[in-house]
């Protein structure tokens, strides 16, 4: 006998559309309270989230992680309704003195997108919800368009079937999907090298591809007197590097130029000191222990990787992890970001 498939999107609503989800949260909160009054650490101990986006964008190309406008302001009234959405640095200074209320997130948003700017800070300002976003300088400013964008860029543009086996590999190009495919394997390949050495691989792609006007990107990032506004209104700016290199993959002195020109860059256009740093990419074999310690022999406070997770009571702070919300509607998500309390890594 067949059973009946299911519609795993459908079955995902079902805790939240029920009102189970909002039951569980009624409880699960001043639970986790209690027990934290009494001393008690249970087994399934909440954290603190940290929630990683991208680009907020109705428009944006396959090849970003990208939250449709209309989910992320569902997704803030949600935050803003049932939890305690604090400033980046509210929460590292909650974890370093292990006092954790029930419930605590902080926004963070990656390399300063334009649409951080137009689209995301007028939602997020609607909600009054504090958000920090992490910039690499030298993107900003309708400088360099950051190298994966332009990778995106070639990839999605050419007129090229395939891309040519120059290098040893022939890759597809002949629908979306294996552009996108392409793209994931490529770029898999340049975020390991060299900055030098990438932006040659990248030269000889767009020679191959016939892709050489990059000039639709120009304003793909924040301006400085963006970034200026959006800090002044609780966007607050940290550092993502200047050119979003594999830190474990740089030299002493590339590694020491990365973070503090990004930061000395930032305090010099805010006006005000900046100590909070993400790792470019941020897996756990994208930084390593020289990298944390330059992290904090350059000033920084706290630095978030992408590695998944809650942070629990006395995380190390230069190893703040994060989460990335998936789904097309709001209900997955409600059932994600619940679940995702849960994922603190036991010592
Ligand atoms: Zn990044």
């Amino acid at each position: 006998m067949r059973l009946p498939s299911v519609d795993k999107e459908r079955l995902l609503n079902v805790p939240h559309a029920s009102g189970l989800l909002g039951l569980w949260r009624r409880a699960a909160l001043p639970a986790d309270v209690a027990l934290k009054r009494l001393g008690l650490t249970p087994r399934l101990q909440r954290g603190a989230l940290i929630l990683l986006f991208h680009r907020i964008a109705d428009d944006a190309d396959s090849f970003h992680h990208c939250m449709p406008v209309a989910l992320f302001d569902a997704l803030c009234a949600h935050l803003r309704r049932h939890y305690q959405v604090v400033p980046l640095d509210e929460l590292v200074t909650a974890v370093g003195q292990g006092r954790l209320p029930a419930g605590m997130v902080a926004l963070t948003f990656d390399d300063g997108y334009a649409d951080s700017y137009r689209l995301a800070l007028p939602v997020r300002r609607r909600h009054g919800l504090p958000a920090t976003v992490f910039i690499t300088t030298g993107a900003i400013g309708h400088q360099q368009p950051l190298w994966f964008s332009r990778l995106a860029a070639m990839l999605s543009q050419t007129a090229q079937s395939t891309v040519p086996p120059s290098r040893g590999v022939a890759l597809g190009l002949t629908s979306t999907t294996e552009r996108i495919a392409t793209y994931c394997e490529l770029s898999e390949h340049l975020k390991r090298l060299g900055s030098h050495e990438r932006e040659a691989w990248l030269q000889e792609l767009s020679d191959l591809l016939g892709v050489k006007d990059f000039s639709g990107l120009r304003d793909e990032m924040v301006t400085w007197d963006e970034l200026r506004e959006m800090d002044a209104a609780g966007f607050r700016a940290g550092a993502h590097t200047v050119s979003h290199p594999i830190l474990s993959h740089c030299t002493e002195d590339e590694l020491r130029e990365e973070l503090t020109t990004s930061k000395a860059q930032l305090e010099r256009e805010l006006g005000r000191a900046v100590d909070l740093f993400a790792y470019p990419n941020g897996r756990s074999d994208d930084f390593n222990a020289a990298v944390v310690a330059a992290v904090a022999a350059a000033g920084y406070r706290a630095a978030c990787t992408t590695v998944f997770g809650a942070n629990g009571p006395l995380e190390h702070p230069y190893r703040l992890r994060r989460v990335i919300l998936y789904g097309a509607t709001l209900p997955p998500l409600a059932l994600q970001l619940e679940r995702f309390f849960y994922t603190t890594h036991r010592r």
